[in-house]
Formats: C-alpha cells, structure tokens, sequence
C-alpha cells in the first residue's frame, strides 16, 4: 500500500470506526484493490502529474461495506478485520487481492432494434455502394421496417442477447434508445421493450426519446412536418412514464440545428433533460444547442470546435465519444481530445451499439478502442464507462465508490486497472453486484 493511500483512507473513516458501524452492514467486502473515480480518494484526472492525485482514485488492501444497497463504509482492510467474527460467513465476500470497480455504465445505446444488417456489411465488401443498398430499402430504412413489423416479444428476445453480452462485461446500467420506430406506436414499443429489459435484469436502464433519428420515408421531403409529429408523440410517451431524456441527430443528413431546437424546447417544458448526436459528419452546431440547453451530453464530436467546446465547459455537457462508430465507418477524423482536456470537459465512451455504424456489445473492447483509435489514457476510458458516463446520464449516486453511492459494483481478476483497456477479447470479468447483492448468473 502506499503511503498517500493510507492517509486518505484514514482521513475519510475516522468518524465511522464504532463498534456499532462496523458491525451494521449487510455485507462486507474484503482484501481489495478499489478504482474508486472518486475525488475523496484522490481521482481528479484534470490534474497534472505532480498534483496530488492518485489515478483511477484507487485504494489498496481496502474494504467495502454495504448497507441497504448503498456504500455505507470504505476503508481501509484492517479496520474492518477485527470485526468480521460479527458477521455470518455468506455477508462477506474476501476478493483476494482482486480489482473491484464501479459497475460498468454504456451511456449511449441503440440496443433494441429489429433484424440486423449483416447482409449489408456483406454487399459492401463485396463492392457495393451505401447509395445502392439505400436505394434498394436498405439502410437504417431497413432496421425502421424490421422494428415496426416485430411484435413487442420478438423485439424484447432480440434485444435481450445484446444487454447479456454487455452485463457479461460487467455493465450495471445502459442507456436504450429509440429510434428505430419513427412513428409513434413503435417508438413506444421500442422504449417499453427498454423498461422491460432493465426490469427483468433488475438493472438501471435510463430510456431516451429519438423519434428525430432520421426521416420516415412516408414524410420524405417534409421533414419539418415530422418534427411536429415528434413533438406530439413526446409528451404522451412521457405521460406513460417511458421517457427519461430526449435525443436527436443533428446532421446535414439528418435534421438542422432549428428543428432539434424545436424538440429541444419542447422537452424542457416537460422539465426532461436532452442530448444530440452531434458533429459527427460535419459542424453545424448541435453541440452549442446542446450547451444552450444545459444538456447532459453531446456525442460523437468528430468535427466539435474550440469554441463549442468551451460551451460545453460552461453548461458541464459531458463529451461522449464513440470509437465503434469511427471504427465501423473506417472514419479519419479524431476527435478533439486534446481540447477537451484542455477545457475540462468529461469524457465519456461507450459503444454506441446499433446495427448499422456500430454493431458492438462489448464496453472492453470500446475502451481499448479508445486507446487506441483516440489516444485516450486508460484512466481516461474507464472514467468513460463509469463517473463520466453516469454523469452523461445524470446519475449523480452511480459510476464511483463512495460512501452514499449506489453499491453498483463489477469485481475483475485483473493486475491492475488498465488490463480492462489493454486485453481483446479476454474478459476477466469475476462477478457483477447491482444495488448491493451479488449476481450469481449473468
Ligand atoms: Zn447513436
């Protein structure tokens, strides 16, 4: 253990170190490496190397206590020891050395869709071009019509294996959004579907509303008219509790920075929080509306300026970048990473899964993607998958360990953090907690 990790831990225990607190949690966890992303613990990824933070916020030979499904105690592994006679031997789990992180968190998902588009990867490679298969029914025009014409069990089955595949990597909470149904009944499908899904993996799942994910082709050419459609659906799927945040995509071909504003404004009349695909293709301004907005993200951000991104500084929108799409579109143009740095703006990423840019349900293999892709730290992607993404979701009690958080918790059989982002392909995963219990089967 080092030194600067004993003295913080002893700094933030003192006050709990009773008999009576020590002997009160539900569970206790022990002999472990912690990446707390927690500023108590030292995580403060702006600071240079000689200030006086510790990566990843981490703690060594620590220990967890959890009550009532939250983190009641961290400290450090003596200070508990003298107390675990008090407990029965199945409320304390002794890891051995091993790393414990907060449950991973993808922040911004398409998971729930219809069919897939491998036929369409098949035709490219085979020469075929994007306007061919787009003039053939193919495209995101091809997911809207397997979506509609699924019913709502057939959709939940296809969209059930993805979330398997992320919580198999340790995810605790997702994003879902819709999409892929442009008309109202399927949007609701789609954002039921959601609810579902995080009811029956007893996980978080914040929904989002993006009926202004593209043009239906039934409103070709009148595409302001649709918009006004998307803003009659929004506040009856909002009535019916479906929706947590709103989306768009703010694009040439997509919709324009006055139309989004239209939705936009919409969505804080209901007092529901947004975010856009933005300046992914080209900069026409979406994440300064985002800014404008007090959103809680801003993704993609190939093409973000300077100035948009000291907007996003001042309206603390989190930057959420997306490697499997840059990597699916073999894109060149990186993302201002260094800007954003530079103005301290958080950094999420996630995997964006959808069938078409990103067909990706692994959070690990997103973090090394961007490593490796976007020359991002290790420290600074797994600060993407936890207290950044939930701050893109605006989940304040997730994606760190500390007292009063959420005992949302992934354990790994790794040497150290940065094996999550280094490793293809191996998963180290050794169990996931969600709100305090242990999840046997994943
Ligand atoms: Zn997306």
């Amino acid at each position: 253990m080092n030194e600067s990790n004993n003295s913080v831990l002893k700094n933030s225990t003192e006050q709990m170190l009773d008999e009576s607190t020590m002997t009160s949690f539900d569970h206790v966890i022990i002999n472990a490496n912690i990446a707390t992303f927690s500023a108590h613990y030292g995580f403060n990824i702006y600071e240079n190397e000689d200030a006086d933070s510790i990566p990843y916020g981490q703690l060594h030979n620590a220990a967890i206590g959890i009550k009532n499904g939250k983190i009641a105690w961290v400290g450090a592994h003596d200070q508990i020891s003298t107390h675990l006679p008090h407990y029965q031997e199945n409320q304390v789990t002794d890891v051995d050395g091993k790393w414990i992180t907060p449950g991973l968190i993808d922040c911004h998902t398409h998971i729930v869709y219809g069919g897939n588009r491998s036929n369409e990867f098949e035709a490219r490679l085979q020469g075929v071009s994007y306007q061919d298969i787009a003039a053939q029914g193919g495209g995101i025009v091809a997911t809207v019509s397997a979506t509609r014409a699924a019913s709502i069990e057939s959709l939940f089955a296809q969209s059930e294996k993805r979330l398997v595949a992320l919580m198999k990597e340790g995810v605790t909470s997702i994003e879902i959004k819709s999409g892929y149904g442009l008309d109202l009944d399927t949007e609701r499908k789609m954002l039921t579907v959601a609810r579902q899904l995080g009811e029956k993996y007893d996980i978080h799942v914040s929904t989002t509303y993006l009926a202004a994910h593209a043009l239906p082709p039934e409103y070709k050419n009148r595409a302001d008219d649709y918009i006004e459609q998307v803003c009659e659906w929004l506040p009856i799927l909002h009535a019916e509790g479906l929706v947590d945040a709103v989306d768009g995509f703010c694009e040439n071909i997509a919709f324009s920075t006055e139309q989004i504003r239209r939705v936009f404004e919409l969505a804080s009349s209901l007092n529901l929080p947004v975010k856009l695909h933005s300046e992914q293709l080209s900069d026409i301004g979406g994440s300064a509306l985002v800014a404008e907005y007090k959103g809680l993200s801003s993704d993609h951000l190939e093409h973000l300026s300077e100035e948009d991104i000291k907007k996003m500084a001042a309206s603390n929108t989190v930057a959420v970048i997306l490697p499997g799409a840059f990597y699916t579109l073999r894109d060149t143009k990186l993302p201002p990473t260094e800007a954003l740095r530079k103005h301290h703006v958080p950094m999420a990423i996630s995997t964006d899964c959808n069938p078409g840019t990103s067909p990706l349900t692994s959070l690990l293999l997103t973090m090394n993607m961007g490593c490796t892709l976007f020359y991002l730290t290790t420290e600074e992607v797994l600060a993407g998958v936890t207290v950044h993404a939930a701050q893109a979701l605006g989940l304040p009690n997730k994606g760190k360990i500390e007292v009063g958080c959420d005992a949302d918790l992934a354990l790994w059989n790794i040497a150290r953090p940065a094996d999550l982002a280094y490793q293809m392909g191996l998963n180290p995963i050794q169990g996931i907690m969600v709100q305090g219990q242990w999840r046997d089967t994943i």
